[in-house]
């Protein structure tokens, strides 16, 4: 039997033709290109928005009721939709997660992670209070010590990363935000390496 590993048949999704993969004129990257109407489409990295939420040093985190990683702890983030700014969507995020609006929230950090082609916005903000009674994308919503963080039940490399940092910064050895950081992970073990950079 052939083995061949080419790409499955792709189709416009205007016009419906078999796209072909070729390098438009005067690009760099070989593109899904519509042969019948001339529309090129472009597949870029997603970007993702979240939040650090602070209340008396402690650190919220929700334990996720839905995959990938059901049941780790988390930091509320996900997929900006069209049309939102990101602390829009941090705003929006915290709200699915963890249940209550938060008004203000403020820049903390800028991750690009290959090879997942994903960029994280993510923001921090302050609250006076603990009622956050979470939402339907998580089973329990708490507050965390920074000494009490449990790092080994957390969801993803990059929320224990973005932890790390909001605890240095908490610690008082960042400088300045936003900071802006380069993550690549090994998409089948937990392993990362990473490269911050402080503006
Ligand atoms: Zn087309």
């Amino acid at each position: 039997m052939k083995q061949d590993f080419e790409l499955p048949q792709r189709f416009c999704r205007y016009c419906g033709s078999k796209i072909k993969f070729e390098m438009p004129i005067g690009d760099d990257h070989q593109r899904e290109v519509c042969p019948t109407c001339g529309v090129v489409h472009y597949e870029n990295p997603k970007v993702i928005a979240g939040a650090v939420i602070i209340h008396q040093r402690k650190v919220m985190l929700c334990k996720r009721a839905i995959s990938p990683r059901y049941g780790k702890w988390t930091l509320p983030a996900g997929f900006m939709e069209l049309g939102e700014h990101g602390s829009e969507a941090a705003k929006r995020e915290t709200f699915e997660e963890a249940g209550t609006w938060v008004e203000k929230l403020s820049p903390f950090a800028i991750y690009t992670l290959l090879p997942v082609n994903q960029t994280y916005l993510m923001y921090f903000g302050e609250v006076d209070h603990v009622n956050f009674p979470g939402g339907i994308e998580s089973l329990e919503v708490a507050f965390f010590d920074l000494d009490q963080i449990p790092w080994s039940e957390l969801a993803f490399p990059v929320v224990a990363e973005i932890l790390r940092k909001y605890i240095a910064y908490a610690e008082g050895t960042l400088e300045s935000l936003p900071l802006v950081g380069e993550m690549t992970i090994d998409r089948f073990s937990p392993t990362i390496s990473t490269n911050t950079y402080y503006h």
